[in-house]
């Protein structure tokens, strides 16, 4: 395993997270791995999964690293379950593919019948009521 830490990048918010310098709703953790809120959620229950060292790509994830990566996926999708059956994953890839944050994190969206929230509409804050009670419902294995 790397070293979270040693491998963090001083400018990426994610690796600020993984440090606890920067605030974030945190609803799992493992050894290798961190989930928490999105700030900006597309649906309620919009999570961020991390590798907790720094790299900006799946490509760029050591292979001896990828089956930790997904067992933490698999598990918040479990929690994510609370919420609703239905999710989606998505990975964005470069800018291009609408790549903000250039630290590897898979999105899992729960869906409850909406309609596409995907479209480039400008998203509100998630709120922090809302957000503690996310926690409180996400946080427990
Ligand atoms: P991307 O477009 O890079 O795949 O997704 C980045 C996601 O990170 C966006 O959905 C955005 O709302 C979220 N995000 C950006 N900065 C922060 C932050 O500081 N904290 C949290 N919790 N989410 C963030
Ligand atoms: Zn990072």
């Amino acid at each position: 395993m790397v070293d979270a830490v040693e491998a963090a990048d001083p400018n990426c918010v994610f690796c600020q997270i993984v440090a606890r310098t920067a605030p974030a709703y945190i609803v799992y953790e493992d050894e290798e791995a961190l989930a928490f809120l999105d700030i900006f959620p597309f649906t309620r229950g919009h999570l961020l999964v991390i590798p907790k060292h720094h790299v900006p790509r799946l490509t760029d994830l050591p292979e001896s690293e990828h089956a930790a990566y997904l067992r933490a996926l698999a598990k918040v999708c479990r929690r994510a379950e609370r919420l609703s059956s239905d999710y989606n994953i998505a990975l964005n890839q470069g800018a291009k593919a609408g790549q903000i944050v250039f630290h590897l994190h898979f999105h899992v969206i729960p869906r409850y019948g909406e309609g596409n929230p995907f479209h480039s509409r400008p998203r509100d804050r998630l709120p922090e009521a809302e957000a503690r009670a996310l926690v409180a419902a996400l946080s427990a294995p």
